[in-house]
């Protein structure tokens, strides 16, 4: 039996109970489209930085509440990185899906 989806999320996204997200070349597609990339825009460390410094830019993320840069990959359509940003809290999207090279 299907678990209930919360009602922030069905609200969220229309007469679909799932998120969707606007790929920059193929446009609206279902989640199940995509692949999580993790957090956009880190800042890679110089080679001769300290491992702490290393150790943060591998491992470790914020994971905060909120508006958050975040890379997909339309892995089940075009098969293009692309960045978004998106709210954690309510799964809103905001701003222009940006192509990733
Ligand atoms: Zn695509």
């Amino acid at each position: 039996m299907k678990a209930p989806r919360p009602a922030w999320l069905t609200e969220e996204a229309g007469q679909s109970d799932m998120m969707r997200l606007e790929c920059p070349f193929c446009g609206i597609r279902d989640e199940t489209e995509f692949r999580y990339g993790g957090e956009a825009d880190l800042a890679m460390p110089q080679w001769d930085a300290a491992d702490p410094q290393w150790a943060d830019y591998l491992f470790f993320r914020d994971n905060r509440k909120g508006v958050h840069a975040e890379q997909w990959c339309h892995v089940r359509g075009c098969g293009q990185w692309f960045r978004i940003l998106r709210d954690t809290a309510t799964h809103r999207l905001g701003g222009e899906p940006e192509a990733r090279g």
